[in-house]
């Protein structure tokens, strides 16, 4: 069912970059035969799910939205990759996203846009649009997103879908292509928190191969999601985060804000405003830190070991620097070339101490916010996104307007704590996201509270 409602809509929406029916199929067969023997894989035996391509899957193209790795194909999967195949789910292929998961739109994709299913004129966010698009399409039940800086949440929020970044370390990064190692995280994308819950116990836990990877998976996620579904919050302290409204906010996105803290309250919850004032400065922190890492990370595209080489023009013996110049120079699209220049200088001698340092200095103050506001309320709140969806072509070419999506987002990822964007109504038709943020490993949190909200 979800291979034809695949042909019959992603030409219009654009969510795959690869579509792998015959291996979904076989998969869904050995489904079936352990199913009707009664010993399924795990929960989501046979249920299919799609996967951001900038997942290494073994046999099937990985491009991450690059011409830079046309054409390859991984030798290896990625540790979530090997848990969903454990787990039974069958993979229907890889879905579009930014160029190396850079971008808040999906525009930024070496292979064209995502539409967003609600209007088709419009982007469904990024760097995962592809994911949020193939579940809010219903091509897809499940899929798997990457947030950086917010690629899960903001494209939930944009098409009405639901989104987790996990706890940084309860997901293993093996296999995935890394932007910014120290923001990196693997998490489900889904239509309901319980979904996301079920398919978050299937991808978590440690793994030996990501030095990051934290010693024990984050439990209870699915009996906290059933939990939440009754409704009662009682004696949970919520905390509105008072930096993440106001100026640069959409009316319509403030108001539906509003309507979920009262539903929050009317659950038993609590609600009181807290501040995090060096959130101000988390986009910018970001910035610099994000490209820092991802340029140093970008250098092994250096067309000697793998992906695009291109000889250079009207040179008989080049040598290895111009062909890698020439290479990157046609295998990378604008907006990494710009990061890799951002982030290179940020770093460079003379420089490092006032852009990457006092970046990092941020993230401190940031990390520290967040330890004051737990000390206050269980979970933070805000709106995931300033606004809803906006119009394919509006911000493509506008950089600063194009971050300013990620505003609400980035905070979680500087200090590695969770957070969830789940939907929260809709606005003039567009679906617009209530995001919770909860401390280190309190995973559990964002489900009871997310599953209140539906
Ligand atoms: N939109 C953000 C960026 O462009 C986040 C990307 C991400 O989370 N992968 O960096």
């Amino acid at each position: 069912a979800h291979l034809d409602r695949i042909a019959e809509v992603d030409g219009a929406v654009h969510a795959f970059l690869h579509v792998d029916a015959e291996g979904a199929l076989a998969a869904a067969e050995e489904s079936d035969r352990r199913r009707a023997s009664g010993a399924p894989a795990s929960p989501l035996d046979g249920v299919p799910v799609a996967v951001k391509d900038v997942l290494a899957t073994r046999g099937q193209p990985t491009t991450c939205g690059s011409k830079v790795l046309e054409g390859w194909v991984p030798p290896y999967d990625a540790t979530v990759v090997t848990l969903l195949r454990e787990a039974g789910l069958p993979i229907l292929g890889k879905t579009n996203m930014d160029e190396f998961a850079m971008g808040s739109s999906t525009e930024h994709s070496a292979y064209g846009p995502t539409r967003n299913p609600w209007d088709l004129g419009r982007v469904p966010g990024g760097s995962g649009g592809g994911s949020a698009a193939a579940v809010a399409a219903f091509e897809a039940p499940l899929a798997l997103g990457t947030d950086t800086g917010g690629s899960i949440r903001q494209p939930g929020a944009l098409t009405g879908t639901v989104g987790v970044k996990p706890t940084y370390g309860g997901v293993s990064r093996y296999g995935l292509v890394a932007m910014a190692n120290s923001l990196d995280q693997v998490g489900p994308v889904t239509r309901t928190v319980l979904d996301s819950a079920l398919l978050h116990e299937v991808i978590g836990g440690h793994d030996p191969r990501d030095s990051t990877s934290l010693p024990d998976p984050v439990g209870g996620l699915v009996e906290a999601a059933r939990r939440g579904a009754a409704g009662d919050l009682t004696g949970l302290k919520v905390g509105k985060i008072a930096e993440l409204r106001g100026e640069g906010y959409q009316d319509g996105v403030e108001e539906r804000f509003e309507d979920s803290l009262a539903l929050l309250e009317k659950a038993g919850a609590e609600v009181i405003e807290v501040a995090c004032p060096s959130f101000v400065h988390a986009l910018a922190a970001y910035y610099l830190i994000m490209p820092s890492e991802a340029s140093s990370n970008l250098a092994r595209f250096d067309a000697m070991r793998y992906g695009l080489r291109v000889p250079p023009d009207g040179v008989d013996d080049p040598s290895a620097e111009q062909v890698m110049r020439a290479s990157r120079e046609a295998g990378f699209g604008d907006e990494v070339k710009r990061r890799i220049i951002l982030g290179t200088f940020a770093l460079s001698a003379g420089y490092v101490d006032a852009f990457y340092g006092k970046g990092q200095k941020v993230r401190t103050l940031i990390q520290r916010d967040f330890a004051a506001a737990w000390a206050q309320v269980d979970v933070l709140v805000s709106p995931t996104s300033p606004s809803t969806a906006f119009p394919i072509g509006e911000k493509q070419h506008d950089p600063r307007s194009m971050y300013l999506n990620d505003v609400a987002t980035v905070p979680a990822n500087l200090a590695g704590v969770p957070g969830i964007s789940v939907p929260n109504g809709l606005h003039d038709g567009l679906p617009v996201g209530f995001q919770v943020l909860a401390p280190r490993q309190a995973d559990d949190r964002l489900y009871r509270v997310g599953a209140a909200l539906e």
